[in-house]
């Protein structure tokens, strides 16, 4: 049963001879009360992973008490009552069909950032590139999704990743082993693209872009749990493009750049990368509709 503290925080408490069902109304009532965006769902999947069984499995297992799970499943649904997202308190989450392994030394990866990856297949694709044993940078990888995502995709293309933060750089290696392609990725501890070499043939990134004073008022989910140094951009948001497109300027060309961009920046990073002599290719929608992610090529 859900019960308010002295200050107000709701608490769940379960014991192994409550059912799965049991569990689940009642983590579903109780994110409900706390104003938590999908109560439902978040129950749900939680539940699953705090249990290793997959849907299907936790409708049919609904009867079953949870037993050992028990405190496992207590703690869980408290960490997501004090707004950690589900995917950090399992310290995993699925992209682009491909699961990756979550710390708090990362951005949690986001639905969102798949655009990043369509546009960048795209651009293989028209730029003729497909195929071809092409190279590709990924500026401030944390998880790594961009670049394991890209080279899984990609199996004749290799990669460096790049992040200002060795225990990210830890975590994107993790992930690459995982997936098998750990052998076609260097991993380097520095800002930006410097000492990685001349010569990409695609540069990616999902760096940080909230304006400073904005992460205050950002959810608790992200102000809370995603590393400040993978969010702030700066004073107007657009510091570590501003590092990117000088970066660029420095590559042997062609070379396209593919980057996530914040829901209202697109011009201004297009912009900025037209006054280094980059002319836009295409943009590409997130799944609320914004412009998520921008493609240029600079030429010779
Ligand atoms: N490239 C990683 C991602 O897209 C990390 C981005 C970041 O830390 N700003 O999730």
């Amino acid at each position: 049963m859900p019960s308010r503290g002295a200050e107000e925080s709701l608490l769940l408490h379960f014991w192994p001879e409550q059912s799965v069902a049991e569990a689940l109304a009642a983590m579903t009532r109780a994110f409900t009360q706390e104003g938590l965006d999908s109560p439902k769902r978040d129950a749900r999947f939680l539940l699953q992973g705090l249990l290793g069984i997959d849907g299907a499995q936790l409708l049919s297992a609904s009867t079953r008490s949870l037993g050992e799970a028990a405190a496992i499943v207590s703690e869980g649904a408290n960490r997501r009552l004090a707004h950690e997202p589900v995917s950090r308190i399992l310290g995993r989450r699925e992209f682009y069909g491909r699961e990756f392994i979550v710390t708090p030394d990362v951005l949690d990866p986001r639905p969102d950032t798949e655009a990043v990856v369509d546009l960048a297949l795209e651009v293989v694709k028209s730029s003729g590139l497909a195929g071809r044993a092409l190279t590709i940078a990924d500026i401030g990888t944390g998880s790594g999704i961009l670049i394991c995502t890209l080279l899984a995709e990609l199996p004749d293309a290799t990669g460096v990743a790049t992040d200002v933060s060795p225990a990210a750089l830890d975590v994107a290696r993790r992930n690459a082993v995982n997936l098998g392609i750990a052998d076609r990725i260097r991993f380097i501890a520095t800002s930006g693209l410097s000492s990685c070499g001349n010569t990409f043939d695609l540069v990616v990134s999902n760096p940080p872009y909230i304006v400073r004073d904005e992460i205050a008022g950002l959810d608790r989910e992200v102000k809370d749990y995603d590393p400040l140094l993978a969010l702030d951009g700066g004073a107007d948001g657009l510091d570590v493009y501003r590092e990117i497109a000088r970066n660029t300027l420095e590559l042997l060309r062609p070379v396209r750049v593919v980057l996530e961009v914040g829901s209202t920046q697109a011009e201004a990073v297009e912009g900025l990368f037209a006054a280094a002599g980059a002319r836009p290719l295409a943009r590409r929608l997130d799944l609320g509709g914004h412009t998520r992610a921008v493609a240029m090529e600079i030429h010779l």
